[in-house]
């Protein structure tokens, strides 16, 4: 029987981890594939490490491992441990909140199977559901990444999809230590097939991707994937060289020419200010890239695990000894 592995990375979930657990359990009962859940706790600081450990002493057909990191990594190394603790052929990404009905995972399945020349079935939002800023500074976001990078970034596309093994090996295979996955599964190629959904609302605790965590997320994205921020600097360096030849030219003709006196001192004063705060500017641009080379010379592990639970289906086990009584 073939099996399906869900990775679902958990941050302070501890009232939605009881009812993804439930929901998934009467999704998949008596579907034709073994299933498998990854849980991973990262770092929570509530219950949720509590309400995981429950479900791992549960009695259920449903194989269920729980890595418990030693801190918060954030979702991007919670995905990562998750798909190289996964041994599915498919492989899901889903969040714990609810926000992605796991019914929708068989819809994936059933799109996979229809054709072997897709590798990756991915959810996307066709129309946002947050507010209106939110909604045009990610659109905008996307155009200006589309522009900067070689690689497709599709609007609205999520983490919620489902992998072939081999697309997970090769997700795997890319170890960097500042991950963005949205770049990385366009990066990797591969046969994707997008669907468009509407997630529903969370169901309990609030969203841990504030407004400065998005904008932290978009610029490791845009330096990730683009050194056009690094090309910025050599158009910069241009234009301001050729309008100070311009400017010296001018000032140079009408010394000789007309004898007029240029006064100085304002003039000087707004050009050091201008070309220093332009060089600050750049600087900090290159020094988001060093400090990129800092990091992932340093080889840090991407997360750190304290214990992993495991807890092999059990009913199917039973049935299989009853089977073997009769
Ligand atoms: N999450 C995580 N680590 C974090 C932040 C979030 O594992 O540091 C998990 C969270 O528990 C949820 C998923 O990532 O299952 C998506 O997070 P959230 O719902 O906060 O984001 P949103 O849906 O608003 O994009
Ligand atoms: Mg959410």
């Amino acid at each position: 029987m073939e099996k399906i592995s869900l990775v679902v990375p958990c941050y302070n979930e501890e009232k939605n981890i009881k009812l993804f657990y439930e929901e998934c359990s009467n999704t998949f009962k008596d579907y034709n594939y073994e299933i498998e859940i990854i849980f991973v706790n990262d770092g929570s600081q509530d219950n949720t490490l509590v309400e995981l450990e429950k479900i791992s002493q549960m009695k259920d057909y449903i194989n269920v491992k729980v890595i418990n990191f030693s801190r918060n990594f954030g979702k991007e190394s919670a995905m990562y441990a998750g798909l190289e603790h996964s041994t599915g052929d498919y492989v899901a990404i889903i969040d714990a909140d609810l926000q992605q009905k796991p019914e929708l995972i068989k819809n994936m399945i059933k799109e996979i199977n229809k054709d072997d020349s897709i590798d990756c079935v991915c959810y996307y939002q066709e129309r946002r559901r947050e507010g209106k800023i939110k909604s045009i500074l990610k659109k905008s976001f996307y155009k200006s990444i589309n522009k900067m990078s070689d690689i497709d970034f599709v609007n609205g596309a999520s983490d919620f999809r489902l992998l072939r093994r081999y697309v997970v090996d090769a997700v795997l295979s890319l170890s960097e230590r500042s991950r963005f996955s949205k770049g990385i599964f366009s990066w990797i190629g591969f046969n994707t097939k997008f669907l468009p959904y509407i997630p529903e609302d969370r169901k309990y605790g609030k969203s841990s991707f504030n407004f400065k965590k998005l904008v932290k997320y978009a610029v490791s994205g845009i330096i990730s994937f683009s050194v056009a921020p690094l090309h910025f600097s050599i158009y910069l360096g241009i234009i301001l060289s050729v309008l100070s030849l311009i400017y010296l030219i001018s000032i140079v003709i009408q010394k000789i020419f007309f004898t007029i006196d240029v006064p100085g001192f304002a003039t000087i004063v707004a050009c050091i200010l201008l070309i220093g705060g332009q060089i600050l500017f750049v600087l900090g641009i290159i020094g988001e890239y060093i400090a990129r080379i800092y990091l992932e010379t340093k080889k840090r592990p991407i997360y750190i695990k304290k214990e992993l639970i495991e807890r092999k289906a059990t009913i199917n086990d039973n049935k299989d000894e009853e089977d073997k009584n009769c």
